[in-house]
């Protein structure tokens, strides 16, 4: 057992120190007002992603020799459990570590020299990932953007929904449907995954609109109107887009994961440091047990969320099957955040409602992990498929 700053035990052991420590170094000199300032101004934490991307924090899973550090998924994840632990928000800041992995897996090496190096830089920020559409949904493979090859090119044309980070970003990785559904033999079959310069084609053939969310989110509509692509900018073989999207998955859901037992340990700590400060009817809140079960209750799941985390990411990082342990980390930590925002919001009373106490703002964004990157109802139909061998519900 070790021993947290705050007094905390820690039976998990404080894996990366030197990286927690330099990532909580930064989270510093970004307080809770500054991202109360963000979340009232419905602003970019364009000040706070740089210093991250200067320290080479979101360069963590790019190898070295494309300009990265080369470290391992768990690591990448310790900062991001970090940002949240220290009151940041990851979200703003995730995509650029991760969005770079379907080029790294099956982009080709004349694409990785091109876009890898300048990601690690912070030259070129790709961190917009289209793949949701209104009318699709969850069921991906009915996705209604189309890429239509003309010569050297694909034309796109379709919409695309809840894309986060487009406005502030200079690439966008796409999935488009390539052939028709209704000429394909597996209807995963016929997507394909482009990468696209939103720079270069904003206000021509591509619109974006900001979507005015519960959180901020700096979640956008993105409209192509006959875009054209370059072929050389389709990541791996036309039609194997589904494959290479659902290879990031993973990673992604065992990122978002940690992330999530950032936030738990904020809002347990935050709720306890109340709850032994404010006092009423002569005792301290916290004296009570109906304010410190609920929180002794969080800690448990924390420490299985934290767990399950730390053994989805030890599968992955040995190249085995973790599918079952991406998605088993993510639901218990996105259950554990929000059970943990819940009593958080409880023990602060009606204090919880005042926007200066930052736990309102944080019991907001909290809630999004049950929706995305994937609702839970999907991820509780992956184990009963896949785990449990019931029949598939879809
Ligand atoms: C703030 C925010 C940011 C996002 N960022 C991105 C992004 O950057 N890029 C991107 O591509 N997407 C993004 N998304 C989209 C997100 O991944 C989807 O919202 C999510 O996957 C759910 O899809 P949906 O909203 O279309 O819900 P729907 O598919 O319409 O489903 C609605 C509800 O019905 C349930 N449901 C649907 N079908 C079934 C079924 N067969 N069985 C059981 N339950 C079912 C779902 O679980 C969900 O609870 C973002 C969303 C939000 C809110």
């Amino acid at each position: 057992m070790n021993e947290s700053e705050n007094g905390t035990l820690v039976p998990l052991g404080r894996d990366y120190p030197e990286l927690r420590d330099g990532v909580k170094r930064i989270c510093q000199d970004f307080p809770l007002e500054y991202w109360a300032r963000l979340d009232r101004e419905r602003a970019y934490p364009t000040e706070f992603v740089k210093a991250l991307t200067e320290a080479g924090y979101l360069a963590a899973l790019i190898p070295e020799e494309y300009g990265g550090a080369g470290l391992p998924l768990r690591a990448a994840a310790v900062i991001l459990e970090e940002i949240n632990r220290n009151g940041g928000n990851a979200t703003q800041a995730h995509a650029q570590m991760y969005v770079m992995g379907t080029v790294l897996r099956h982009g080709s090496e004349e694409q990785k020299r091109r876009i890898l190096p300048r990601v690690a830089s912070g030259e070129l920020r790709l961190q917009a990932f289209g793949v949701t559409e209104p009318t699709s949904g969850s069921d991906t493979t009915r996705i209604r953007t189309t890429a239509v090859r003309q010569g050297d090119e694909y034309v796109i044309n379709g919409q695309k929904v809840w894309t986060s980070r487009a406005l502030h970003s200079d690439l966008m990785l796409l999935l488009a449907r390539t052939t028709p559904l209704d000429q394909v033999q597996k209807r995963t079959h016929g997507l394909s995954v482009f990468i696209v310069d939103l720079k270069e084609n904003l206000g021509k053939t591509v619109e974006i609109r900001p979507i005015d969310a519960m959180i901020n989110h700096n979640t956008t509509e993105v409209f192509f109107e006959n875009l054209r692509v370059p072929v050389e900018n389709r990541i791996g073989e036309e039609g194997q887009g589904f494959k290479y999207i659902l290879s990031g998955m993973n990673a992604e859901r065992i990122l978002v994961a940690t992330e999530l037992v950032g936030d738990t340990h904020w809002f347990i700590e935050t709720a306890t440091r109340y709850a032994n400060e404010r006092v009423v009817f002569g005792r301290p809140i916290g004296q009570n047990q109906g304010i410190q079960f609920p929180i002794a209750r969080c800690y448990a799941e924390l420490e299985s969320a934290d767990i399950l985390a730390r053994r989805a990411a030890a599968l992955f990082q040995d190249g085995k099957d973790c599918g079952t342990a991406a998605n088993v980390a993510k639901l218990i930590a996105s259950e554990a955040s929000w059970h943990a925002a819940e009593a958080c919001m409880q023990t602060f009373g009606g204090f919880g409602y005042a926007a200066e106490y930052h736990v309102e703002r944080r019991w907001r964004e909290a809630r999004l992990a049950q929706i995305a990157p994937v609702s839970t109802n999907m991820v509780l139909s992956y184990i009963a498929q896949h785990v449990l061998g019931l029949p598939r519900s879809y």
